[in-house]
């Protein structure tokens, strides 16, 4: 895989900034733009679906989009100013135009009175609603006066937007990286997640491909349900799946298991994590979060876990304001990407095989495996990986379960299989489901 280079987090920190003041939503064309801003790095295929469309238990809603909202005091001074900021209006707010007392227009304002300073961000998705955020601080110096409140925004019949990217490799089975892009002008979740996955998507491109990769662009929730409706017949495919987002704050990797919590991809970012030399943190599966709730539903039950820095609701600027281009850093959503890259590499050269000395070690000293390790200088680290992989490659053992068992890290059993394999002395067993016709 294309190593790191220097300029690629403040190239993904810039590709954050151009996205950052589009209005997106779960539906509506704030999504379809920022789409096609990604679709300058990796060509994303677009799928629409009707509003009114079934998906399990949920319906397509109407599609939202707005132009313009505000409220203006009786001087004409507008108090508060969609323009100044999307996260003043109310997502999904209906259309309104009305004045009203501040009586009347209380109800509909939303702050956060233990950050007096930020503006909050928030949802009424399905329950019919309109109303204003805003700073504490804003909303305690209005006076008890006539406003123009102003919501220029359609709720209609239209579609859901979402965007896949699909990369076949020499095996049917799939790696799904799915990243909700359905918030607005907030950095850490979600557009730290796009950023990241559509790098890695570009790396991965270039690459050659073992697994194939699924990439998914939706809208949080009713995204990957209706992903997961519509390709339901194709869902045994995944074998490993991570759900990105908040990849871009300075806090430490946080790895949450899949429901299932021992599947391989669990093993394989925890031990990523634990050979890192860095601080991490471990959460097991819970039904709360992000897309892997529908992943990891019961009558899909995928080994998706979810690889984020500090969690959704764990740092004070989560869905305000503060959510914004500085706190979210270039090194770190480059860090998230080589994280990431480690994973995926991982996966790729996971293997299993099959000693051909079953009974007694073979003799290494003969075929000079003492002396050299592909070219370099024979260590007691890379002895001692050549017999872990040559005592547990017994058809049951990946090189995965063999790095875990011996503690070793998984690059040192992997060069050591390969230089096992390149003398007969491994053989691999039944690769993974070639594809179909070859
Ligand atoms: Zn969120």
């Amino acid at each position: 895989m294309e190593s790191s280079r220097r300029d690629i987090g403040p190239e993904m920190h810039k590709l954050v900034g151009r996205l950052f003041p589009t209005c997106r939503s779960i539906t509506g064309n704030g999504f379809r733009h920022s789409l096609a801003l990604l679709q300058e790095h990796i060509p994303i295929s677009v799928q629409e679906v009707p509003t009114g469309t079934e998906v399990f238990d949920w319906t397509i809603p109407k599609e939202w989009n707005i132009n313009d909202a505000y409220v203006k005091n009786s001087s004409g001074e507008k108090v508060i100013d969609f323009s100044q900021s999307n996260l003043h209006v109310l997502n999904y707010s209906v259309p309104i135009r009305k004045t009203m007392s501040l009586e009347e227009l209380k109800p509909h304002l939303f702050s956060l009175p233990e950050q007096p300073n930020v503006i909050p961000y928030r949802t009424s998705y399905y329950k019919e609603n309109w109303g204003f955020c805003l700073s504490h601080n804003t909303l305690s110096s209005l006076k008890d006066e006539i406003y123009e409140v102003v919501i220029d925004s359609s709720l209609a019949p239209g579609s859901l937007t979402y965007g896949e990217y699909y990369l076949e490799g020499e095996i049917e089975d799939d790696v799904l990286i799915s990243t909700h892009c359905c918030h607005p002008s907030l950095c850490n979740d979600n557009l730290s997640g796009m950023a990241v996955s559509t790098f890695l998507a570009k790396e991965l491109t270039g690459m050659k491909r073992r697994y194939s990769y699924r990439f998914l662009f939706i809208p949080g929730a009713i995204g990957s349900i209706t992903w997961l409706a519509r390709n339901e017949d194709n869902v045994h495919r995944i074998k490993h799946g991570l759900v990105v987002a908040c990849v871009g704050d300075p806090g430490q990797m946080t790895y949450k298991k899949s429901r299932q919590g021992n599947a391989e991809i669990d093993v394989a970012v925890q031990h990523v994590l634990r050979h890192s030399g860095e601080q991490y943190r471990v959460k097991e599966f819970s039904p709360y979060g992000y897309d892997e709730r529908q992943y990891c539903s019961p009558g899909f039950n995928l080994a998706v876990g979810s690889l984020t820095r500090t969690p959704h609701g764990e740092f004070p600027e989560y869905h305000t304001s503060n959510d914004n281009l500085d706190f979210i850093k270039p090194h770190a959503l480059e860090h998230s990407l080589s994280t990431y890259r480690q994973v995926i590499s991982l996966l790729e050269h996971n293997r299993t095989y099959i000693s051909q000395n079953q009974k007694c070690e073979p003799q290494l000293g003969k075929r000079g495996l003492y002396a050299s390790l592909g070219g370099r200088t024979s260590s007691p680290l890379a002895e001692l990986s050549m017999l872990w992989v040559l005592n547990l490659s017994d058809g049951d053992h990946s090189l995965l379960d063999i790095a875990e068992r011996a503690g070793i890290p998984f690059q040192h059993i992997h060069d050591a299989s390969q230089l096992l394999f390149d003398h007969e002395l491994l053989q691999e067993r039944r690769p993974l489901s070639p594809r179909s016709g070859e």
